[in-house]
């Protein structure tokens, strides 16, 4: 099953890198931060984006 992906807005400061490295589950929002819109059905890029985010802002659970 596709692990859930949650972003800590509290921390995220919208820099777009976890968006380039994982486009089809992480967008930037209205507000400017990004918000997961889909599970991680590509797990490999969700990781990397999520170790690539400055201030470890996503949750891969
Ligand atoms: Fe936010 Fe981290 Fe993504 Fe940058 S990499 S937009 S700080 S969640």
């Amino acid at each position: 099953m596709a692990k859930k992906v949650v972003v800590n807005k509290d921390v995220c400061v919208g820099c777009g890198v976890c968006t380039t490295i994982a486009p089809d589950v992480l967008v930037i929002g209205d507000d400017g931060l990004a918000e997961a819109i889909a599970d991680a059905t590509d797990e490999a890029a969700v990781t990397e984006a999520a170790e690539s985010c400055p201030v470890q802002a996503i949750e891969v659970e």
